[in-house]
């Protein structure tokens, strides 16, 4: 609302004054009429000028000068140009800002790629893309990332929706280097892709397994000769030392086990795939039950369901090792009495699943996700009781990992386990089929 002043700054006093001083002197030289027409002529010749001006100046966005005067003109050339002011300062502060943001994302040191979310064009990358992706600019600028999206593992991950990011990828840039990839949708039209280079880590990691694996060898020749001559000693012979005797040996034989797991565990890790073969069932199945049947001496009662009526492809040493894991955990996690349910059955996806349910002491839920993780036990005493290393679910998850498939855990504490290999339809082969898409080596 305007102020009574400004209603005031807003009549157009000095143009009536003007008209009264035209009227007055027309009049005392007979001209009223011609004076007073000559009069509204000028007034109109002046405020088309300024209304042209003002426009020029708006026209070509030069700044509109403050005002001067008072009057309807005073008014509006004050509002634009406290408006121009406004927006000018807006528009630095915001220029500032998105300069401040465009250089943190150009001297981070992943490589950030711009893209365009329909076809992948680049809009804009930073220096790190420079080096890692050997983009250059402003030439790649509109191109698309031909060299990376034709590596096979890229153009598969990008087919999925490239949710999960893609891990330990070597570089199709700059041999010996290692990538990790991760796809970001910022904007529905725009994509962020965020490379960053591993190698160094991967390096660690590689020295990590060698060190372990390196250990574990080591250990396995001292070890066989301490159990070897433990062999040799009879408890018998030496009553007193007996006890001693049965402990150093049961001792000697964990850790004998417990390097054949890390050994395994390291060999499993340096694999990209495995051998895939055609896994008889029917047959792996019936020696999984005499195995826990052995296992269990008579205390539980072990059941084998086989409802899938198929075979699988898979490494069938691996594969083996992985199950008899899981129903040796069935059989050992329960106690006396219980029952040991072992179930091959379809899935609803058209893939296949190898359960092993328990009725046993179950895992309290909160340890259900560290449970594959090496040497992580619920119960540190009663897997040691029971002969445990703490090392086989480590192995079930790596050889799953290679199948392409996965470990599914549900437990209830004090009701029992089911332990669940899920795998995709790829792995199912028609009992009597031939294995015709994989190499059977
Ligand atoms: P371990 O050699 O100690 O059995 P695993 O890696 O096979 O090592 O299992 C890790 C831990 O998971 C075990 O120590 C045990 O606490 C728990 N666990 C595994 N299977 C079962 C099961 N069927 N029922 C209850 N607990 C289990």
């Amino acid at each position: 609302m305007n102020s009574p002043r400004e209603w005031l700054d807003l009549l157009p006093w000095r143009l009536g004054a003007l008209v009264l001083v035209a009227a007055g002197i027309g009049g005392l030289l007979g001209q009223f009429w011609p004076a007073l027409a000559l009069c509204f002529g000028v007034i109109a010749a002046w405020q088309f000028w300024q209304l042209s001006r003002l426009l020029q100046l708006l026209r070509t966005q030069r700044r509109v000068p403050p005002p001067r005067g008072i009057g309807l003109f005073a008014q509006l050339t004050e509002q634009l140009h406290r408006r121009q002011h406004e927006a000018r300062t807006r528009k630095r502060r915001l220029t500032t800002m998105l300069r401040a943001f465009r250089q943190a994302a150009a001297s981070l040191p992943d490589a950030i790629v711009a893209l365009d979310a329909d076809d992948h064009r680049i809009e804009w990358f930073n220096e790190a893309a420079q080096r890692l992706l050997d983009l250059r600019y402003p030439g790649d600028l509109g191109r698309r990332l031909t060299r990376l999206e034709t590596v096979p593992r890229v153009a598969e991950w990008l087919r999925g929706d490239a949710q999960e990011p893609l891990l330990d990828l070597p570089s199709p840039f700059h041999p010996g280097h290692r990538l990790t990839l991760r796809l970001l949708e910022y904007t529905p039209q725009q994509k962020l892709l965020v490379v960053r280079d591993v190698s160094k880590l991967m390096h660690l990691e590689q020295v990590r397994r060698d060190f372990v694996a390196n250990v574990s060898h080591e250990l396995r020749t001292p070890l066989t000769v301490v159990h070897g001559y433990l062999d040799m000693l009879d408890p018998d012979d030496m009553p007193d030392l007996a006890p001693m005797l049965r402990e150093m040996r049961t001792q000697s034989l964990r850790m004998t086990q417990i390097v054949e797991d890390l050994l395994t565990i390291s060999r499993l890790e340096a694999q990209e795939r495995l051998p895939t073969e055609r896994i008889v069932m029917r047959a792996l199945l019936d020696t999984l039950q005499r195995e826990a049947r052995a296992l269990s001496h008579g205390q539980h009662e072990i059941e084998l369901v086989d409802t899938a009526g198929v075979n699988l492809a898979g490494s069938n040493k691996e594969l083996h090792s992985a199950f008899s894991n899981l129903v040796s955990n069935a059989v050992r996690y329960t106690p006396a009495g219980g029952r040991v349910r072992l179930l091959f059955e379809r899935t609803a996806g058209g893939g296949v699943r190898f359960a092993v349910e328990d009725t046993g002491h179950g895992i309290p839920a909160q340890h259900i996700p560290r449970i594959t993780e090496r040497f992580y036990r619920v119960s540190t005493s009663r897997s040691r009781e029971s002969g445990g290393t703490g090392l086989g679910l480590s192995i079930v998850k790596h050889v799953l990992n290679l199948h392409g498939a996965r470990l599914a855990i549900e437990s209830e504490v004090g009701r029992g386990s089911t332990f669940a290999c899920e795998f995709g339809p790829e792995r199912v082969v028609e009992r009597g089929a031939a294995l015709s898409q994989f190499d059977e080596d």
